[in-house]
């Protein structure tokens, strides 16, 4: 019928009522569209975010997968490993189990409670479960190898270089608690600053001098359950700097004024203190040596993840033309071609959520 309109959702076929659809289609909005008790998924406007949560549920791990056996005898011998070693683990597993929960409240209270179209709130509960899991993944780690837990907040507590990177992030979460009003272009702002520092500042960068460290004790065969963990954790934090990305995209897409010259050279000025933080951070906690690596590549490789992240959302480069001097994190980091155990839990899940792509040119 000439009012209707097919639309495919893998092997489904849904009809809509043409008129209904387009007006439906044009109120989904980033900030400030429809608000609807019902999960309008269809009709799709966000093709990304649904392409998105697909691959990302497909990622799907869970802890107690991967085996801690090697990591709990390393962890108990006398000789396998350095104090400097532990010392690691303790910092990467004190500083993951606080920031990650950060991270996964403000998606969930912040990000998603905000955004109006039904289809990214849906991809933003994926992140925020995937927080959990890398929160729960945690707990295995401190349970397997035997850490006191309070030993571990107590880090991101009593550490100033941590204190700070945390106090960094939470400064443009509170504000954004309150009924604030969205349709005021500087709260617009807030709300995009929020998207920019939790995806490419925190997630993005500010992770990654640890994940470096855990990734160059496994690279050396130490604790290969943990850096296995941790490598699955990477791939998802890079499906959430991808969301983020893409999600400030969009909502400067549709709010064209908030994004003025001042207001891209804020956001390239937190970049610029996210990674003067990271930098005082692994000068302070990170015994970079140890790994076999040295401090002005570990700064450089910093460095370089920044200004991926600033190109990644079209801003200018604070470093341009600086090198990767870790080639070999990145492979890690992609792991989509490897063969493992844990190659046949994937697939399964792969499987499960096989459907063909969504077809959304009717509209
Ligand atoms: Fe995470
Ligand atoms: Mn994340």
């Amino acid at each position: 019928m000439a009012n209707d309109v097919n639309f495919t959702v893998g092997a489904r076929t849904f009809v809509l009522d043409r008129e209904k659809a387009e007006q439906a289609f044009a109120d989904k909005k980033v900030i400030n569209g429809r608000e609807s008790v019902f999960f309008n998924l269809l009709p799709l406007k966000y093709v990304w975010a649904y392409e998105l949560y697909r691959t990302m549920k497909a990622n799907h791990w869970e802890p107690e997968d991967i085996p801690m056996q090697k990591d709990i005898e390393q962890w108990q011998s006398e000789n396998d490993l350095s104090d400097v070693e532990r010392w690691i683990i303790r910092m990467g597993i004190g500083y993951f189990s606080a920031a990650e929960g950060i991270v996964g409240d403000n998606i969930l209270h912040v990000i998603r409670e905000r955004v109006t179209a039904p289809e990214l709130k849906l991809v933003l509960g994926r992140h925020a479960h995937e927080e959990n899991i890398h929160a729960d993944s945690l707990l295995y780690m401190i349970s397997s190898l035997g850490i006191n837990p309070h030993e571990c907040e107590a880090m991101f507590e009593d550490v100033p270089t941590i204190t700070r990177k945390n106090e960094f992030v939470m400064k443009v979460s509170r504000a954004l608690r309150k009924d604030l009003d969205l349709t005021v272009p500087e709260n617009k702002q807030l709300f995009a600053k929020n998207m920019f520092m939790f995806g490419q500042c925190m997630e993005g960068t500010q992770f990654y001098g640890l994940f470096g460290m855990i990734l160059a004790l496994y690279r050396q065969n130490k604790f290969p359950g943990i850096g296995q963990m941790f490598r699955y954790t990477l791939r998802d934090e890079s499906n959430h700097i991808e969301l983020l990305r893409s999600l400030l995209m969009a909502m400067k897409d549709e709010n064209p004024e908030i994004w003025t010259t001042e207001f891209k050279e804020e956001l390239r000025g937190l970049m610029a203190e996210a990674k003067e933080l990271e930098k005082n951070f692994i000068a302070d906690c990170l015994p970079v040596n140890a790994v076999g690596l040295s401090v002005d590549e570990f700064s450089q490789y910093i460095d370089y993840i920044a200004d991926r992240r600033l190109e990644g959302c079209g801003l200018a480069p604070l470093n341009p033309g600086v090198s990767n001097p870790f080639p070999w994190l990145a492979e890690m980091m992609d792991i989509k071609k490897e063969q493992n155990f844990f190659e046949g839990r994937v697939t399964e899940y792969q499987k499960a959520s096989a459907l063909s792509s969504v077809d959304d040119d009717e509209l």
